[in-house]
């Protein structure tokens, strides 16, 4: 899907992870961070996105996978002005490419067996085609909501959380919020946390005309790393 050529630029790619810990971790007092400028440029304007529906997993049918991530954005939507509409080929400017993998899935950055997911921040600073882009390890069983509890992970609260980082948002050091980078198999999507919609009105014109928007916080250039592992499941399937 990509080619080598992408792997020599790879160091200037800023992408996150989302790992799965279920140690307790102290609380910091500062809250989300952004990166700037994000893809309405510099400000906070109006944005529109494209999406792709790559390889998916098959621990879920596809019309539900996509109608998770479909709802996925739309939870960021409904807060900023971004709209989102799907398209039928990768690769393409200003579009998320949505794929589930294991292991060396195209990318420069290979799954580790310990990593949940992990997705690309926006051009700029990024450079397309991966820019956006988000990738979820499919050596993980997927589900939507808890129903096989400790067995699998909640595509729809994984999903939210990826899309925050394809629109310009890295971890928070709020634990509330979707953008902690912690998640458990029992973790279930029930709305996003105040810091959330704090740091994604930061970046981007609100999707109400008459919502307060804060002030942005200070550019930040670097990727976010890995907060660390203390267990993990793998997929029983396959
Ligand atoms: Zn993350
Ligand atoms: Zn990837």
């Amino acid at each position: 899907m990509f080619t080598k050529s992408l792997r020599s630029f790879s160091k200037f790619l800023l992408f996150v992870w989302l790992v799965i810990i279920f140690s307790f971790m102290s609380r910091p007092a500062s809250g989300y961070i952004i990166h700037e400028p994000g893809w309405d440029g510099s400000g906070r304007h109006s944005a529109s996105l494209s999406y792709y529906f790559g390889p998916l997993t098959l621990d879920l049918p596809d019309t539900t996978i996509k109608s998770t991530l479909s709802g996925a954005l739309d939870v960021w939507g409904q807060i900023v002005d971004i709209t989102f509409s799907e398209v039928y080929s990768p690769n393409l400017p200003s579009s998320i490419d949505f794929l589930f993998g294991t292991g060396d899935h195209g990318d420069p950055y290979p799954f580790p067996g310990n990593l949940l997911a992990h997705s690309y921040f926006p051009s700029p600073p990024n450079p397309e085609p991966l820019a956006g882009d988000v990738h979820f390890n499919d050596a993980f069983l997927w589900e939507v909501g808890d129903g096989l509890g400790g067995l699998a992970f909640d595509l729809e609260y994984v999903a939210i959380h990826e899309i925050g980082h394809s629109l310009g948002l890295d971890h928070s050091n709020v634990p509330d919020s979707v953008m902690w980078p912690v998640v458990s198999s029992d973790t279930v999507f029930s709305g996003l946390f105040q810091d959330d919609i704090d740091g994604i009105l930061s970046l981007y014109a609100s999707a109400y005309a008459s919502a307060p928007i804060p002030e942005p916080s200070t550019m930040l250039l670097i990727g976010s790393g890995l907060f660390g592992l203390a267990a993990f499941r793998r997929k029983l399937k396959n």
